[in-house]
């Protein structure tokens, strides 16, 4: 193969200092930004590291042993991250996803779950708390999880037959594990899992129908699975359009097999478009970034674990709020939110409407890399 020339940006130096208004309004909890979109879930990233290498994501070749991790001491502490999202829920956070890098590989992750899990949105409602995890280390973690409050997980697995499992994620981790941290996250009662595949043609795109099948009679209605086109997220994995698998030929190549209909959203910026088995047995999903952009509705906004804030998947910027969490002025949490407030109200992302044109060829040249701010 090719050398690849890869540069390489390091986001974690290019973040604006929010501006704290000088006029903290309280939060109204029916903040919109420039396209009328309003803030709905909340993607925060616990660690930059990660114990697989998913080319897609976080290629070996860029990620190697000499590639410099965060330092603890610039994490944010558990306290940050609970008293940043209880100010993400004034302005309408109701759902919170835990993300990395690894998610489970952040020691002690129960503690700040059951913290998340003590928030309640100013209705007095709990919050929708999940998590996006590898599965590696789920057997050992699912229970202690569920028992600080974690509702539901989605499992990251790109393959059945091990080695389409390793060409995806670059690392000797048998696909046998990850389903035993599967049932085991069901035996703690986080189902119903939602498995996502990522599809990359030419690589794993053959195991499509033998996920399917797999898990529609191993698991049934327990596991929902999902197909992912892969995505030019970053500027590391050499991402092609070749490479992508538009998810209408996803769908029809599983319709062929079993027979499928199409299903209503069951939630607004849901990103899967749901297709249900016609005999019943479940259900599967798509996430077309690509093919079928759904930034129209994208309510969705993502915390480093640094504590960046960042308003797209495809961002070129963040927003350093830790800088305001441990300033000397003690900002109060009226002033931070109403940063964050002001912040939202000037999104006007759209990476994914605009890929392919001028516009997006020029914001893709800088994006931040998804293993730092989560999928
Ligand atoms: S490309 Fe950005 S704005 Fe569009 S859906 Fe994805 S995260 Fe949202």
């Amino acid at each position: 193969m090719a050398e690849r020339s890869i540069p390489l940006i390091d986001h974690r130096q290019l973040a604006a200092r929010p501006a704290v208004p000088v006029h903290a309004a309280q939060p109204s909890g029916l903040l919109s930004d420039r396209r009328g979109r309003a803030l709905h879930d909340l993607r925060i990233s616990v660690t930059d590291r990660c114990n697989f290498r998913c080319s897609y994501c976080m290629p070996k070749e860029v990620f190697d042993k000499d590639h410099r991790f965060l330092p603890h001491s610039e994490l944010l502490s558990f306290e940050e991250t609970t008293r940043l999202a209880r100010l993400f829920t004034l302005h309408g956070v109701r759902k919170i996803r835990l993300t990395g890098g690894e998610p489970l590989l952040r020691k002690n992750l129960e503690i700040l779950v059951g913290q998340l899990a003590s928030l309640r949105t100013p209705d007095g409602e709990p919050l929708d708390l999940t998590l996006t995890t590898n599965a590696s280390l789920l057997a050992r973690k699912a229970a202690v999880l569920k028992a600080a409050g974690l509702q539901r997980v989605t499992v990251s697995l790109d393959a059945l037959d091990d080695t389409v499992f390793r060409r995806m994620n670059d690392v000797d981790f048998p696909v046998a594990d990850v389903l035993t941290g599967i049932e085991a996250a069901i035996a703690a009662g986080l189902a119903p899992i939602k498995v996502n595949m990522v599809v990359k043609r030419g690589t794993n795109d053959q195991e499509i129908v033998p996920m399917a099948r797999f898990f529609r009679e191993q698991f049934g209605g327990q596991v929902v699975l999902r197909f992912i086109e892969y995505m030019d997220v970053g500027i590391t994995n050499g991402w092609r359009m070749d490479e992508v698998l538009p998810s209408a030929q996803v769908v029809q190549r599983l319709h062929e097999v079993f027979p499928l209909r199409a299903l209503e959203p069951t939630a607004p910026g849901e990103t899967a478009e749901r297709w249900g088995y016609a005999d019943g047995r479940g259900e599967i999903g798509v996430i077309s970034s690509v093919t079928h952009a759904f930034c129209g509705d994208c309510n969705r906004a993502r915390l480093s674990t640094e504590g960046k804030l960042y308003l797209c998947l495809f961002a070129q910027r963040g927003h350093d709020l830790r800088a305001l969490l441990r300033d000397p002025a003690a900002y109060d949490d009226r002033q931070i939110a109403a940063a964050i407030g002001q912040i939202w109200q000037g999104r006007d992302d759209r990476y994914s409407e605009l890929r392919g044109s001028a516009a997006g060829a020029e914001a893709a040249a800088a994006k931040v890399e998804m293993s730092y701010i989560g999928g």
